[in-house]
């Protein structure tokens, strides 16, 4: 596509003139984000409701928050980051001086999805803005509405030397992924990451792939039950569980089952009202494709309790599946939705195993007192992070690298962290003569 070589040429002949990497006008470009989505605020909410049903508190507390903190966190720190790193120099070489000199890439990628369809894709914008590249982004075309915003509004924020938006469906990411950029930052699913890795190898671009995969949560026997309940229903539940790190599933010692199933009930009725299915608020499944696949994954399963759906609506309301096996068609896909299936254990050494010789998740929850069994799942389990006693906030912390790893992802932002990922970092040493 002539345009899209035409924008990146474009934005190469900026990136040359130097001033994307000035830390002022990276500074300044930031304002300029922060004041922006200020002002379209209103407009982002009303996206946020139309594409997915996000009430106002939700849509603001997951998506627009997320990144004003990130941003507020650049503009206080990236002096400092973007600095030149004086380190040691090996004492062979007396005379000498080493230095780390973080480096804008150039012209990045970011192809975001369609579930925090503003934060996943302006979090990654606020790194690459930060560590002074370019952008083209390409937003999700399934939640159209927010697609639309992100176009109008960084069409209007910035000149589409610097940041540009391409809206488009897959063809079209085909044909940007085509293209030779300097850094890719993907987010979406471990099928379309394999994809963008390989285009990225005909041009040896790096990637930060943030992918998805089945995260378990396991309630031991002396976990801490009420709260446990509370702090799952939070996790599984936000945006009807279509979140990458929602809790996909669930380990439950079987002395435990039982009343915690109670609560765990007790609190969805206490969230989002007793008959979720006409609780106004409550998230919808993105298309009927995705209703479809979960409802038909839920076929031939035992309902602990909901299992009811409106097709029209696209609503499936919260459901507990009892006794799944690691067999069933439930466990070998990413749900991605209201749906939680239950496994109990008396020992739950086999079941560690199990996970171990699955894909690494993206997330662990583990809900116990027990140090020596957090010890123990941390030391065994390979996963991208998580909480103990806790769900999904690990990932609000400007102070955790948030990523996958293996079939999850590769590579990880927030924080300081989306400022490095978006950096190279180049190492000189400089003898004195
Ligand atoms: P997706 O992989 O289908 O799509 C993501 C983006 O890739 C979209 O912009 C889409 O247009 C584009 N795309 C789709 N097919 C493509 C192809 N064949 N070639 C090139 N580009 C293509 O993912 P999704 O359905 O939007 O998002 C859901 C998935 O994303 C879940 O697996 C979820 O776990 C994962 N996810 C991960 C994170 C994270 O931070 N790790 C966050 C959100 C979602």
């Amino acid at each position: 596509m002539e345009s899209i070589q035409q924008l990146i040429a474009q934005q190469r002949s900026f990136f040359k003139t130097g001033q994307s990497r000035d830390v002022a006008y990276r500074i300044e470009a930031l304002r300029t984000l922060r004041a922006g989505i200020e002002r379209y605020q209103p407009r982002i909410l009303e996206a946020l409701h139309t594409d997915l049903n996000k009430s106002e508190p939700e849509a603001f507390g997951s998506e627009v928050r997320i990144v004003l903190g990130e941003l507020d966190f650049a503009l206080e720190h990236l002096t400092a980051w973007a600095a030149p790193r004086t380190v040691p120099t090996a004492a062979a070489l007396p005379d000498a001086t080493s230095t780390i000199y973080p480096e804008p890439y150039g012209t990045t990628l970011i192809i975001a999805p369609w579930n925090y369809p503003f934060q996943l894709a302006f979090g990654p914008l606020v790194g690459a803005i930060a560590a002074g590249n370019t952008v083209v982004m390409k937003p999700s075309e399934l939640t159209p509405t927010v697609s639309r915003l992100i176009f109008d509004m960084l069409s209007d924020l910035f000149p589409t030397s610097y940041i540009a938006v391409v809206e488009g469906e897959v063809e079209t990411s085909t044909a940007l992924l085509k293209e030779k950029f300097d850094y890719i930052f993907f987010t979406g699913s471990t099928h379309v990451g394999r994809v963008v890795m390989r285009a990225a190898a005909e041009h040896l671009t790096p990637v930060t792939l943030e992918l998805g995969g089945k995260s378990p949560a396991i309630v031991h026997e002396d976990a801490d039950l009420k709260l446990a309940a509370e702090r799952l229903v939070r996790g599984k539940f936000l945006n009807a569980g279509q979140t990458c790190v929602a809790p996909d599933y669930l380990l439950i010692h079987s002395s435990v089952k039982a009343k915690f199933a109670e609560l765990v009930q007790a609190e969805i009725a206490d969230k989002y009202t007793a008959d979720v299915l006409s609780n106004p608020h409550f998230p919808h499944i993105v298309n009927t494709r995705n209703f479809d696949r979960l409802t038909g994954l839920m076929e031939n399963e035992q309902v602990l309790f909901g299992g009811r759906s409106v097709r029209d609506e696209l609503i499936i309301e919260p459901t507990l599946l009892d006794n799944v096996s690691w067999d069933a068609p439930i466990m070998q896909e990413e749900i991605f939705g209201p749906i939680l299936p239950v496994i109990e254990y008396d020992d739950l050494n086999p079941l560690l195993d199990e996970i171990v010789n699955r894909p690494k998740p993206l997330a662990l929850y583990l809900f116990t007192q027990n140090e020596q069994l957090i010890d123990q799942v941390l030391d065994t389990v390979s996963f991208g992070g998580g909480c103990i006693n806790e769900t999904l906030s690990h990932m609000t912390s400007h102070y955790l690298p948030f990523g996958g790893v293996g079939e999850s992802g590769m590579g990880s932002y927030h924080g300081q962290q989306s400022f490095e990922v978006f950096s190279h970092h180049k190492s000189v040493m400089k003898r004195n003569l």
